[in-house]
């Protein structure tokens, strides 16, 4: 039996990383790919004795995006999974933030996941067979001060997924999102990491989510298990959605 094959987009560090690992566990060829740590990531992988690969993928560009599919589907004939997970969450009050910080996050947050996922879908509808998740966020649900933009394109986010579901059922295709709470990643370690100490005591369930919280759940929408489940967006948050903010 042939290897099934998952794209994971900004699987270079954090919360992608954690769903490359996953997937890999799961028995897939994992394609990483980022504008950095995808070679680490894909090499760590290989060395346990799973199979990944990686590409450089920025998802702004659609020439990266069409050329990895290609490469991909000229390799190993099919891609089964697409994980648009690659984004990014600079924090700017309204007041202070202008046209090009907003552009930034909706290019690589919102346009980015149109661009991989246009290159994409043309191979799973030839296969009659594919699986998109798309990693949002609470934040797409929620008002959060501070990242306005953030906030926009995660609720474009589950828009898309929403409406694409309902476009590619036809052909097998589900798409479904995964929107986490606070995860412990290199990104939210950049702040103040004491700070997230301190918000895990308003979690229900009392802690950081950690990147496997979102991988496991990842794992079980890119399965056949899974089958039945299209259009959806799942919240793992520890509860912190129910008193946020
Ligand atoms: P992270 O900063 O640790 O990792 C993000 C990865 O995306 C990095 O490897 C980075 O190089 C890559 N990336 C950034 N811009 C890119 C581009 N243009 N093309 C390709 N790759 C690019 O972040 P994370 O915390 O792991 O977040 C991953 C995803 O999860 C994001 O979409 C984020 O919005 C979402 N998310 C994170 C949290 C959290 O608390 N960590 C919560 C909810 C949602």
């Amino acid at each position: 039996m042939t290897r099934r094959v998952a794209i994971v987009t900004g699987a270079g560090s954090g919360i992608g990383e954690g769903i490359a690992w996953k997937l890999a566990e799961k028995g897939f060829t994992i394609i990483a790919t980022d504008i950095a740590g995808h070679e680490r990531v894909a090499g760590e992988i290989t060395s346990k004795g799973m199979h990944a690969e990686a590409y450089r993928l920025n998802v702004t560009s659609v020439e990266d995006a069409e050329r990895v599919a290609r490469e991909v589907v000229g390799k190993h004939g099919r891609i089964d999974v697409l994980v648009n997970n690659a984004g990014i969450y600079p924090s700017k009050p309204f007041l202070e933030m202008g046209l090009e910080d907003w552009e930034r996050v909706i290019n690589v947050n919102l346009k980015g996941v149109f661009i991989v996922t246009k290159a994409v879908v043309p191979y799973m509808v030839r296969q009659r067979y594919g699986r998109i998740i798309n990693i949002s966020s609470i934040a797409g649900q929620r008002g959060i001060a501070g990242l306005t933009h953030y906030c926009a394109s995660k609720a474009g986010v589950d828009g898309f997924t929403r409406a694409l579901a309902a476009e590619l059922a036809p052909y097998n295709i589900t798409v479904n999102a995964v929107a986490p709470g606070i995860i412990r990643t290199p990104g939210t370690m950049k702040g103040v990491p004491e700070l997230l100490e301190k918000l895990a005591e308003t979690v229900p369930l009392k802690r950081i989510g950690e990147p496997v919280d979102v991988a496991n759940l990842v794992a079980f929408l890119a399965s056949d298990e899974a089958s039945w489940i299209t259009g959806q967006i799942y919240v793992v948050d520890g509860g912190h959605i129910m008193k946020w903010p």
